[in-house]
């Protein structure tokens, strides 16, 4: 955990223009987009994978939420498309627990 790479963001010991900051969360540009719209949103506390949050970590999910339509609407994603993705259970790449946004998808018809 010291030397992950999302804990030294939320520590600001690497610099990020964040889209959205609150108590629980930040939010911040993937550094390899895969869409025009690819931004990471992860929990100030480590957490190796969605599965080890608990009842009493709820609050992460309602900032992600929160950070969600924010950035959704600062981007003008409604009514574009968009998905969220989270890797886990060890399909992730760095095991500090991150949700993706990307966008735009276009509609189906
Ligand atoms: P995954 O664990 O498969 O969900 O992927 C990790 C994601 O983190 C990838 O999309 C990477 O491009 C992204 N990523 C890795 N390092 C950084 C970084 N320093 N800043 C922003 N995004 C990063
Ligand atoms: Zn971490």
């Amino acid at each position: 955990m010291n030397d992950c790479i999302f804990c030294k963001i939320v520590k600001k010991e690497i610099p990020k223009e964040l889209h959205f900051e609150d108590e629980n969360i930040v939010a911040f540009d993937d550094i390899n987009p895969q869409s025009e719209v690819h931004v990471l949103f992860i929990p100030k506390k480590h957490f190796d994978s969605l599965d080890l949050l608990s009842d009493g970590d709820d609050m992460i999910l309602s900032s992600v939420r929160k950070g969600i339509k924010k950035v959704v609407e600062e981007k003008g994603l409604n009514g574009k498309g968009y998905k969220v993705l989270v890797y886990a259970g060890g399909a992730q790449t760095i095991d500090h627990l991150h949700f993706h946004l990307r966008g735009p998808l276009g509609l189906k018809v």
